[in-house]
């Protein structure tokens, strides 16, 4: 991974896609995407600057205000989304593949939130669009007062590497389905697979400008969220960028939300169930190599079952098959990137040096003598104020501690900066239902932890501002708007 290419591949991405039409980057940034599980370069993408991202704004904004898309009906768009549901199905095993070659997210998971999900979440908000009442109206003092959901406009849609096709369409959908114009600019680690979305895009007919993707950097994702012609920024990313972000669109009052990091907490509490919690570690705690915003990092255990799960999680730990994640036996792929796997070594080290006790992994797997592979790893007995316990390591180092009682527990989840996730485990779910309701997060699961795109999911405290997904998820596309008329207009 360099910012200058060193030789190409038939994988590269050398334009942008910008007013339904490939366009050449203005500037001569490049960068070199390497294959997660080898070290080896895949492809290398084009990184768009400032003057990339105002070109494709501009396209945005000039579709929204002049192009057809702003009249279209609910039902014309929802044929679109349907259609380009159909384009991104046929391409799903393409995608799904790329992804984990780039990110090391293993294939059967790939193909679900790679392949499948991006499709199923435009068939959801085709559907949400067609039940959705856009204006309404309601008698007044004086004649009547229409209430319209109005497109909120162009929408800079910023996204991670970790799950870049789903993350990106839990923005463009809504988004498009609303009747809004976007600008996307995927992370460069996965650069290479965003362009799949424009080619299915065209193929589905979307209109010149609705949909613009430019891969860059940071300086490009700030070029966006500081571009005058941009009314909402979607963001998803860590903690430390969306503050920046929230800061910039907070100066211009510009719509935004934030999906941020976490470091979630599952209770096991003491009536737990040992084979229940090892068969939902791998959502819970291991998903994508734990580079998922979600993971359960922090395992409480009710004193009395505290070794008892030790001795459990680090079974599981340790029959987990590592290796190429294109293989549909490994469980645990690499590292996205050498600076992915730099920062959780990191933290291993740092938690050595800690009173935590080491139970095991801590290092790089022996077997492994390329790409950025690292032992899936357990500490245990680690103190809630350590920096284990506080901060986000997006890898698989698990941080086990235990509590007294179901007030100790609440107290030792809730004490964190971020609230995204979480879970309980117990054999009694009306008891793990009660101490759920306890937790600040936005998402919390009873006896497993997995997303479900019908049901708002964002976070609260340091983990962000605002929901996506669900039925609700397309409310931070629209914008009320209250036409006050004398005449008596009849309710529609
Ligand atoms: P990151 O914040 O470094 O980058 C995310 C995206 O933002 C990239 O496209 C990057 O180029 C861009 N960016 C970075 N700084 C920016 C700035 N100042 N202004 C505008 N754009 C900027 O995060 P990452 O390392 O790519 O992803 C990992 C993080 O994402 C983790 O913290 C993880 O928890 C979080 N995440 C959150 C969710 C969620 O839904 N809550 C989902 C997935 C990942």
């Amino acid at each position: 991974m360099s910012l200058t290419a060193e030789r190409h591949t038939d994988l590269d991405r050398p334009r942008f896609f910008i007013d339904g039409k490939w366009a050449e980057p203005r500037g001569s940034h490049t960068y070199r995407v390497d294959e997660a599980a080898t070290g080896e370069i895949l492809g290398t993408a084009a990184l768009g600057g400032e003057d990339d991202i105002d070109t494709a704004v501009r396209a945005a904004r000039a579709a929204l205000d002049h192009g057809p898309w702003g009249r279209t009906s609910a039902a014309e768009r929802a044929a679109v989304l349907r259609r380009f549901a159909d384009a991104l199905q046929k391409r799903a095993a393409d995608t799904a593949t790329l992804v984990t070659r780039e990110n090391g997210m293993p294939i059967q998971l790939s193909q679900q939130v790679n392949g499948g999900a991006p499709a199923a979440v435009l068939r959801v908000y085709a559907d949400v669009i067609e039940q959705l009442a856009f204006e309404d109206v309601r008698p007044s003092s004086v004649g009547s007062t229409i209430v319209r959901r109005d497109p909120v406009g162009v929408v800079g849609a910023i996204t991670p590497w970790n799950f870049p096709q789903a993350l990106a369409m839990f923005k463009v959908a809504p988004a498009l389905a609303a009747g809004c114009t976007v600008v996307l600019k995927p992370s460069p680690e996965t650069a290479l697979d965003a362009y799949i979305l424009a080619e299915a895009a065209l193929e589905a007919g979307l209109p010149p400008g609705v949909l613009n993707i430019v891969a860059g950097d940071r300086d490009a994702g700030a070029a966006l969220v500081a571009h005058p012609l941009v009314d909402k920024i979607a963001f998803t990313g860590s903690t430390t960028a969306g503050r920046a972000i929230g800061e910039e669109c907070g100066r211009s009052f510009r719509r935004h939300s934030l999906e941020l990091g976490g470091k979630s907490a599952a209770i096991f509490l003491d009536d737990g169930e040992i084979d229940t919690l090892l068969t939902g570690l791998a959502g819970a705690s291991f998903l994508n190599n734990s580079q998922t915003c979600t993971t359960q990092s922090r395992i409480l255990v009710a004193r009395s079952r505290y070794d008892e799960v030790i001795d459990a999680v680090a079974g599981y730990v340790s029959a987990m098959t590592i290796g190429n994640p294109l293989d549909p036996a490994v469980t645990l792929g690499p590292m996205a990137s050498s600076a992915q796997l730099d920062r959780v070594l990191g933290y291993i080290e740092t938690a050595k040096k800690s009173s935590a006790r080491l139970v095991v992994g801590g290092g790089r797997p022996a077997d492994q003598d390329r790409g950025w592979f690292v032992e899936p790893t357990v500490f245990a007995d680690v103190d809630n104020n350590d920096t284990l316990a506080r901060e986000e390591v997006f890898g698989p180092v698990i941080a086990l501690m235990p509590f007294d009682d179901e007030d100790d527990a609440v107290r030792l989840a809730n004490d964190s900066e971020y609230g995204l996730a979480g879970s309980v485990w117990s054999a009694d779910e009306d008891r793990a239902l009660a101490v759920a309701g306890r937790i600040r997060t936005g998402t919390i699961g009873l006896n497993y932890y997995l997303l479900d795109l019908g049901a708002p999911f964002g976070g609260v405290k340091n983990s962000g501002v605002g929901r996506e997904l669900g039925p609700e998820g397309i409310d931070a596309y629209l914008e009320y708007k209250a036409v006050y008329a004398s005449k008596k207009y009849l309710a529609s």
